[in-house]
């Protein structure tokens, strides 16, 4: 079924997203850590297209996130991408857990590809 597209590469549905060229662009590390090797967000997050890069891998591997539902980085790590290191919590549980760790560390490692 054709579905190609003149358009820069934003999709921002599911069903168009290149998955394969997704993947690529991780890199999974010794520590179970999926980085996003794309662009980062002002917040550190990975984005590709319109989504946040964990958002989409959360939704690809396990499914769609509920709409009144956040994904917590488990692992602390805001590029990673791993779906067994989000949680879908509440926004205000993420905020609560973010609070707190910002309490307790700060800062993070950070990598870059370059
Ligand atoms: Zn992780």
């Amino acid at each position: 079924m054709p579905t190609s597209s003149r358009r820069i590469h934003r999709p921002t549905r599911l069903e168009d997203v290149d998955r394969a060229r997704f993947w690529s662009q991780v890199d999974v590390e010794p520590s179970g850590c999926w980085y996003w090797l794309g662009p980062i967000n002002g917040k550190g997050y990975g984005v590709y297209g319109r989504w946040m890069a964990h958002r989409l891998a959360y939704t690809i591997v396990k499914g769609p996130i509920p709409d009144d539902l956040t994904l917590d980085h488990t692992c602390r790590n805001r590029s990673c991408l791993n779906p067994d290191h989000l949680e879908a919590v509440t926004n205000t549980e993420n905020i609560r857990r973010g609070i707190a760790a910002a309490a307790s560390e700060k800062g993070g490692s950070q990598k870059d590809p370059d």
